[in-house]
């Protein structure tokens, strides 16, 4: 029964670290989503569904159409339409004739993410197994945002052009197959070390900084944000993202009280303006303007799916946070009609502006 899930950026390698771990190696893995893909969820969408959407249905399809016959996606109680999301796909999907099994794990109940795998993807695989698996994936997703942390920062200031993207795919591959608990906590001491090491950059650049918050799938994946990160990296531009799965699924932490998630500060930044969660990464990306501020940062580029509910609140708050905090903010609305030059242009006279704005405060 081969096994498919949608395409989510660098999600994609822990996605399958999870699977192997739970004993499942009939894997069709998702492809990178392009036009076709994009164009082929829109046919089969209501119309003023959110971006996601369109492209993980496309995404499905393609999936089918290469032999998979059982689809996995996460869901939840949402507070936006995600929560909307598997039941409607499953209902388009059936009614094209596809004949396919649908695994939803509900993320915000761990009890039920382990009946349905105990019934449905992995029978064989007692309690601790599935904890055990369910603890690799996290440690290994602390590996794959520390790798795109580094991409982020040393692409920027690369000499040799490409040479980050070449160690970060062997660090991507070195993180699958990485076994054992203690290999892969060593692991965060022995990436920053390798990108150092293997990559030449200019040791004297002082970049411009600019976080890369918004909605979670169109934030970390690229064929969505017309790979936002590396345009910005090919400009000379420091990138981060507070965004990460590892909020939802890094227990570690979550049961740690002297650790927290970037993300927990933002939400305490942002309760004076969003006093309650509404959905996507609002109350978070408002309050990292505060955050990123106290950092050092030099400015936000806030992305979000078109008709996406939770970011168009924040996108209407943004403007007096950016004015209070003296922190410039750019919301970037993008779905499968976005042009690239349209995006690029934006994105350099944004950059302009922020250099200027530096120059002009002698940093
Ligand atoms: S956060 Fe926005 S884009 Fe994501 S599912 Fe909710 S409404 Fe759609």
């Amino acid at each position: 029964m081969p096994f498919t899930f949608p395409h989510f950026g660098s999600l994609k390698y822990v996605f399958k670290v999870l699977l192997n771990e739970l004993g499942r190696f009939d894997l069709i893995m998702p492809t990178k989503p392009n036009k076709k893909t994009a164009q082929l969820g829109a046919i089969h969408s209501p119309e003023f569904i959110c971006t996601p959407f369109k492209i993980t249905l496309g995404t499905f399809i393609e999936g089918l159409e290469r032999g998979a016959t059982e689809l996995g996606m996460g869901g939840c109680n949402a507070y936006c339409r995600f929560g909307y999301y598997w039941p409607v796909q499953k209902l388009i999907l059936e009614d094209l004739g596809y004949d396919f099994k649908f695994i939803a794990l509900n993320y915000e109940s761990p009890k039920e993410i382990i009946q349905v795998i105990k019934k449905e993807i992995s029978p064989d695989l007692n309690l601790l197994q599935i904890i055990r698996a369910f603890r690799i994936m996290w440690l290994k997703n602390r590996l794959t945002d520390l790798v795109d942390k580094l991409i982020y920062k040393y692409r920027a200031i690369e000499t040799t052009k490409g040479s980050t993207e070449r160690v970060a795919q062997k660090a991507f591959n070195m993180i699958v197959e990485l076994k054992g608990i203690r290999n892969i906590k060593r692991s965060t001491r022995t990436l920053p070390q390798m990108f150092e090491n293997e990559i030449d950059y200019d040791k004297k650049a002082n970049p411009l900084k600019v976080c890369v918050n918004g909605e979670i799938y169109v934030v970390l994946e690229p064929s969505l944000n017309l790979d936002i990160m590396k345009r910005l990296n090919e400009i000379g531009v420091h990138v981060e993202t507070p965004i990460s799965l590892g909020r939802y699924i890094d227990v570690g932490v979550k049961l740690n009280p002297f650790k927290k998630f970037h993300s927990q500060h933002s939400v305490a930044a942002a309760k004076p303006y969003v006093e309650h969660r509404c959905g996507g990464e609002t109350q978070e990306n408002l309050g990292d303007v505060i955050m990123y501020k106290k950092e050092g940062w030099d400015g936000i580029i806030h992305l979000y799916p078109f008709t996406c509910m939770p970011e168009i609140i924040s996108r209407s708050i943004f403007p007096q946070l950016s004015k209070k905090y003296d922190m410039p903010v750019m919301s970037l609305v993008l779905d499968e009609q976005t042009a690239e030059a349209g995006l690029q242009t934006r994105l350099e006279a944004f950059i302009d502006l922020l250099a200027r704005k530096r120059d002009a405060n002698g940093n």
